[in-house]
């Protein structure tokens, strides 16, 4: 019986030989395949500028940046998300200020964030956990009332949409950010990467400075350097593999959301599973999470599932029960539904190479691995 994993990668021939062709081209890093990959992505998100980064974790950094965020600064964010979207405002120097979960969306809770902003909140970072948006309308409303920066943590939301607009367009007044992640398990990759969709009116070339050391170059051959940049700029390897994905993402997507709705037909009401809110306009479905019945023990689910030849992620535990979070003064209590969804959460198998007698296999074993360790 094949292994299924919880996400595989589908790269097609066409881009395996642009690759190889990249390869032998002598050019390997940022160059033509680059710029070509952020006109498409521009193209693709409503007309925005847009720039490629070496990792989604990069391209929040650098957002947070463009936006002036840091010493002094407070940032709204959920404790219910990949750790990098907290590390990165503790890498700018500012301070995370967590809010917690609405359980049905699994999102942040719109409606605590007011009560969170205080004098020096600058941003917030909301995320679209498993690809499912966050409410966009309500989320400007709140952030043009308080006059806060917005930067999308969308890493899981490329190919989602809000109301009918692609996630990547502006929501807001056009002084917001979003950024993407093109990880391998993300639904559109580049092995890894990011990029982000910048204000209408940045300065774009500040903005690659941030990505490339700060370095500006002039006609003469001379350079000087006049910010700290990093080292964040994407190889063209990368964003040839970008290039092939973007012809797919939209039969990705739909096929995603096939795969999502058998699973809800599917899986045993009776097996007392806490499924995710069934969008299926919004929703990407970059994953299918359910949350097991109180008492399961996760670790021996998944040994049993592993044992049925089925991969099982978890995505992901509240990330200020860390070690490095509990130190900056978070415990346990502090955010009770995202620690309940982080302590029960699990991620099905879904990728759109899937067979729908795949979701059956899924479904059929999640019904004898739950009873098997009961
Ligand atoms: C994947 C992910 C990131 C980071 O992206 P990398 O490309 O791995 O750096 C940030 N936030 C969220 C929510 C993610 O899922």
């Amino acid at each position: 019986m094949n292994f299924l994993p919880f996400t595989r990668p589908a790269i097609d021939e066409d881009t395996i030989a642009d690759v190889a062709n990249v390869l032998r081209s002598g050019w390997l890093t940022s160059g033509p395949k680059v710029q070509a990959f952020e006109a498409a992505l521009s193209d693709y998100c409503g007309g925005r500028p847009v720039r490629v980064f070496n990792s989604g974790t990069a391209t929040l950094e650098v957002a947070l940046r463009l936006a002036k965020v840091g010493a002094g600064d407070t940032v709204i964010t959920t404790p219910l998300t990949w750790v990098a979207t907290a590390n990165v405002i503790l890498e700018v120097g500012a301070t995370p200020l967590l809010v917690d979960i609405d359980p049905v969306t699994r999102n942040i809770d719109l409606e605590q964030i007011e009560a969170a902003i205080s004098p020096s909140t600058k941003a917030v970072i909301p995320i679209d956990l498993a690809g499912l948006p966050v409410d966009r309308d309500r989320l400007y409303a709140i952030a043009d009332k308080h006059r806060l920066r917005v930067i999308e943590d969308a890493a899981q939301a490329f190919g989602a949409s809000w109301q009918g607009r692609r996630i990547g367009s502006s929501f807001g007044n056009n002084k917001d950010f979003v950024s993407f992640s093109f990880h391998a398990n993300k639904n559109l990759t580049t092995s890894e990467g990011g990029a982000l969709v910048l204000p209408a009116d940045i300065d774009t070339g500040l903005c690659e400075r941030l990505r490339l050391q700060g370095v500006r170059r002039f006609a003469n051959g001379g350079m000087d350097v006049d910010v700290l940049g990093g080292k964040f700029n994407m190889t063209d390897i990368a964003a040839t593999i970008g290039l092939g994905q973007m012809k797919h993402i939209d039969a990705f997507t739909a096929r995603r959301r096939e795969l999502a709705r058998r699973y809800f037909e599917r899986i045993d009401q009776t097996l007392g599973l806490e499924l995710p809110l069934a969008d299926f306009s919004n929703s990407n479905w970059h994953m299918f999470q359910v949350l097991l019945p109180a008492g399961t023990d996760r670790g021996s689910f998944i040994a049993a599932m592993k044992d049925r030849g089925i991969g099982i992620g978890v995505h992901y535990p509240a990330l200020h029960l860390f070690s490095l979070y509990r130190a900056l003064g978070f415990k346990a209590g502090d955010f009770p539904h995202a620690e309940r969804v982080g302590a029960a959460t699990v991620t099905l198998p879904l990728f759109p190479a899937m067979q729908d007698s795949d979701i059956d296999r899924v479904c059929a074993a999640l019904a004898e691995s739950l009873l098997e360790i009961a």
